[in-house]
């Protein structure tokens, strides 16, 4: 038995499905909260977890925000009652969408217990997140954050897409500067990807899209590199950016946990931390194993009524975990020792730009390598350039 410190929940209703978007979803008109929260407190029945206090809970989907603060709510009693309460200070993030994040429902989660909200704006165009098939407007991305804020929230993350196909004439730099002036406390931005089994996929297939083109992707991306560390947001993984201070109500509080405004969640993926999994498509890691569920709804549902919705399961070996560690060092700010066998070839990604070397440390510690901006962008051909051809999956 194992106790974990990270919890997720994968909650996967949407109102409609994104024409980008291949995650485990099940479109719903009217969310069955009741059913989904008794499919969870079977399964948890079927980990037996160590009691033990959780430093983050995060629900991601899907859309959480569709459970309401109400259901959100207990699905905390539900883990509560499994003897997984949050620690002092832990951080709650729940996936909100834009339309459902009023005043009043941002009121309700905060009496729920969230205390982080991440908030699926993706573009301020509106040609745009017609395009995606988003459900929300530009206007309802602004008030939901705003309104989050006034609410009382303190830790609010926006999500922003790059790379869309180039006619769509998107304003990419102004989208970012929009969010900037919400003065979110971090902001993830994602390269779009067009996945096969997607409305865009077809959209591509049968060349109605035309895929932008990496050169303008990686562009995009350094641009807004730029504009969100002038405006105080720290770099610290591929994607993420968030500040190191407060601007919230609890200005100067540092983030939840009082470790600045970092998503500790996802850090602790990253830093290969175990972690329980919950819900249609999520996966578990147990410190040595990593443990992924049936992906579509009715099947878990299905499999929890005959037995337990494990689909599949892999323990690395000694050489995968060197890999993936590798991967992951330099996938974020923490960045990574340099072995001797790698001297030449890190100073050369020096020499390039795509890296930067600090070290050696006290007591004779090894160099430590980081990537910077221009290195991200070819991450995956960094990690094979020392040897280690397969980027294992990023979490
Ligand atoms: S809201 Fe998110 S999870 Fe739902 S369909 Fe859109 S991209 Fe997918």
């Amino acid at each position: 038995m194992i106790t974990y410190q990270h919890i997720y929940i994968h909650v996967p209703f949407c109102s409609r499905r994104c024409s980008y978007c291949d995650f485990s979803i099940a479109v719903r008109k009217d969310v069955p909260a009741a059913e989904f929260i008794t499919g969870i407190r079977e399964e948890l029945a079927r980990r037996t977890p160590k009691p033990g206090p959780a430093a983050t809970i995060y629900l991601g989907g899907g859309t959480p925000s569709k459970l309401g603060a109400a259901g959100i709510a207990t699905l905390y009693s539900v883990l509560k009652d499994a003897g997984i309460a949050p620690a002092a200070g832990a951080e709650l993030t729940v996936e909100a969408n834009p339309e459902d994040l009023t005043g009043q429902t941002a009121e309700a989660l905060l009496v729920a217990g969230v205390n982080r909200l991440s908030v699926g704006v993706q573009s301020f165009d509106p040609a745009v997140l017609e395009w995606m098939h988003r459900t929300h407007t530009a206007d309802q991305s602004a008030a939901a954050v705003r309104a989050a804020r006034e609410a009382g929230f303190e830790d609010i993350s926006i999500d922003l897409i790059y790379a869309l196909p180039e006619r769509l004439n998107r304003d990419w730099d102004r989208d970012v500067d929009q969010a900037i002036e919400l003065e979110p406390d971090h902001l993830s931005v994602y390269g779009l990807t067009i996945e096969p089994r997607t409305v865009l996929g077809r959209w591509t297939a049968r060349g109605a899209e035309v895929p932008e083109t990496d050169d303008h992707a990686a562009e995009q991306f350094l641009r807004a590199h730029e504009r969100l560390t002038t405006a105080g947001l720290e770099h610290y993984e591929v994607s993420s950016y968030g500040r190191t201070t407060g601007i919230g109500s609890g200005s100067g509080r540092g983030g939840v946990g009082g470790r600045g405004y970092r998503s500790r969640h996802n850090s602790a993926y990253w830093q290969r931390v175990p972690y329980l999994g919950l819900g249609p498509s999520a996966h578990s890691y147990d410190g040595t194993t990593r443990r992924w569920n049936v992906a579509a709804y009715a099947e878990w549902q299905r499999a929890l009524a005959q037995g337990d919705p494990i689909a599949g399961s892999e323990t690395l070996d000694a050489d995968q975990i060197d890999e993936e560690l590798i991967y992951l060092g330099l996938r974020t700010s923490e960045g990574l020792d340099v072995r001797p066998e790698w001297s030449d070839r890190v100073l050369r990604w020096v020499e390039q730009g795509w890296a930067t070397i600090n070290g050696p440390g006290a007591a004779g510690s090894a160099p430590r390598v980081r990537l910077t901006p221009e290195g991200w962008l070819r991450m995956d051909a960094l990690v094979a350039d020392l040897d280690f051809p397969h980027a294992p999956g990023r979490t």
